[in-house]
């Protein structure tokens, strides 16, 4: 029976941090639980601009979304199964969550998770954060830039994560080698300097399926090895576990810790009556508004999304309400489903709701570990149809930017909506039959205090009722970030992997 100190489930975004910083101690020994293969020397991983190729591949496991009466049905959740997880197939685009963010996640009980208590963490991240480099500015990125700086009435900023913003346009901060492109994903700089390790020991295309209990105490977790052997691997002290907003509560409930009426309907034994677990599902969904372009546009560009604009509607809000992606290309995958056409040339503004109001949920539809859990994100069903209005005032917005030179010279025609949709109401069914999401779901396990019943971890990130088992990535989340989550996951590795130091020096059982 293999033993170790921590075994880490999932090798992605926040495991990977973990496993690292773990590892320094040469005495401590972790096993690295990973669905997926190794991205050493995968040029289709490593290269940035080459993400949408691995949307829906053999590396993704491409989860689909629950019928969405207010929403797009066809949406395809894209997680990645590669070391890295998602940090090895997204954009890359890196933002320290705003003081808001922080500030929210405290307020929610959160205790010690505010942005002053925070902000040590973003210091210590080994990711090789830097603005998109000026060969990648695209032409048109930089006149869109310059169109939304007017337009939209915001300040042009260079390196967003100088300072706290409420509003802005420009270049995104990406986690990327410049020079050739490469990714400085969570495996690159956490992982990869260190296979060398004897100490770490990584598990690789091994699937967890079910954590093992001692009464209470976590001891370790079953999972089926790429021969199809089955193993439970055990931990001395923890296990961690960093299976991503989708996976985690999936592990939890097959291992009968979650709702109990939930899972006695599916014949799972339940060992924890968790109500939390799998509630809060969070997302950052997004429109969008297609123009054709007079000709081609030039090649250079980092990933095809290098520019964007935060706006700030309401005086009041801590931060950005209304966010855009600018992509250069004709993001059209949705619009053509309602019968538009895809333009030779042509590029794309998608508003997106930084804090969204609806909620959704994830849960099981069988006991079949192998069977995908039920995404239903519930988009657009907040009481007050915030959700919704936030993309009608986004297209609007876009429409006017559009029109603003030094942008407008590049436009030939408003491809999708068009032009002859111009009322609320038709711009709010064509913003969500057409939105898609920038795969950020979250908060499926949040954090919060014991007055929450809703909370699944601790400000410890121990899982309430459990001893000795952490959970450490995106599903920890009490809110949205306003901003795109990647680095408040390496964060939240970074703080999980201090906790554990402080916990191993106390000597104490967690
Ligand atoms: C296409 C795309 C683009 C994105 N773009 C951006 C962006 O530009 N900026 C940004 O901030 N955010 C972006 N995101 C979101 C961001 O990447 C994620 O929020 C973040 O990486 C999630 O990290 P995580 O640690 O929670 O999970 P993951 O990184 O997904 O890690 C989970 C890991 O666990 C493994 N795993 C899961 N289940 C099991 C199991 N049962 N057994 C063994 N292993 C398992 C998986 O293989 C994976 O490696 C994007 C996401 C996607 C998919």
């Amino acid at each position: 029976m293999p033993v170790y100190d921590y075994v880490v489930i999932g090798g992605g975004t926040a495991g990977s941090v973990i496993a690292s910083r773990l590892t320094e101690d040469p005495d401590v020994t972790v096993a690295v639980i990973e669905g997926g293969p190794t991205d050493v020397d995968r040029e289709d991983v490593l290269t940035l601009r080459r993400w949408l190729g691995l949307l829906g591949g053999e590396l993704d496991y491409d989860y689909p979304t629950t019928e969405q009466p207010r929403g797009n049905s066809h949406i395809r959740h894209s997680r990645a199964r590669v070391l890295g997880g998602c940090s090895s197939h997204n954009t890359l685009i890196s933002f320290k969550p705003l003081p808001g963010d922080w500030d929210e996640w405290a307020e929610a009980g959160a205790e010690g998770w505010d942005a002053a208590s925070m902000d040590p963490y973003f210091a210590r991240l080994r990711n090789n954060i830097v603005p998109v480099d000026e060969k990648d500015r695209n032409a048109i990125a930089r006149d869109f830039v310059e169109a939304a700086r007017t337009a939209a009435d915001v300040p042009r900023v260079e390196g967003f994560n100088k300072k706290p913003f409420h509003e802005g346009v420009g270049f995104f901060d990406l986690a990327y080698h410049p020079e050739n492109n490469k990714r400085s994903s969570a495996s690159v700089a956490y992982l990869h300097p260190f296979l060398d390790r004897p100490n770490l020991h990584l598990m690789l295309e091994t699937w967890a399926y079910r954590l093992e209990l001692d009464g209470p105490r976590a001891t370790g977790v079953h999972v089926r090895t790429k021969d199809g052997e089955e193993l439970l691997v055990e931990a001395r002290r923890e296990v961690l576990v960093c299976a991503g907003a989708v996976d985690t509560p999936r592990l939890l409930l097959h291992s009968g810790i979650g709702p109990k009426a939930d899972l006695e309907a599916l014949g799972i034994p339940v060992v924890l009556d968790l109500p939390g677990v799998g509630e809060n599902l969070l997302d950052h969904p997004e429109s969008v508004i297609v123009w054709e372009t007079d000709g081609p546009i030039p090649e250079n560009s980092a990933m095809d999304s290098d520019a964007g604009l935060f706006v700030r509607r309401d005086e009041d809000s801590r931060g950005p309400d209304l966010m855009f992606h600018f992509y250069q290309i004709p993001f059209t995958d949705n619009p053509e489903r309602l019968g538009y056409e895809k333009p030779e040339h042509g590029v794309s503004m998608t508003p997106n709701i930084p804090k969204p109001r609806s909620r959704g949920r994830l849960h099981l539809t069988s006991a079949d570990p192998s069977v995908k859990p039920a995404l239903d994100f519930r988009y657009f069903t907040d009481e007050e149809d915030y959700d919704a209005r936030t993309l009608v005032d986004g297209i609007r917005l876009a429409r006017e930017i559009a029109k603003t030179e030094p942008l407008a010279g590049w436009l030939k025609r408003e491809v999708c909506p068009g032009p002859e949709i111009t009322s609320d109401e038709e711009i709010s069914e064509y913003a969500r039959k057409v939105a898609h999401t920038v795969y950020h779901p979250a908060g499926t396990c949040r954090m919060g205090d014991p007055t929450d019943e809703l909370a699944v971890v601790d400000p410890q990130l121990r899982i309430r009722g459990l001893k000795s088992i952490r959970i450490a990535d995106a599903s920890v989340f009490p809110t949205m970030t306003a901003v795109n989550p990647m680095i408040g996951v390496l964060m939240v590795g970074e703080k999980c992997a201090e906790l554990l130091a402080e916990a191993a020096t106390l000597g104490g059982e967690a």
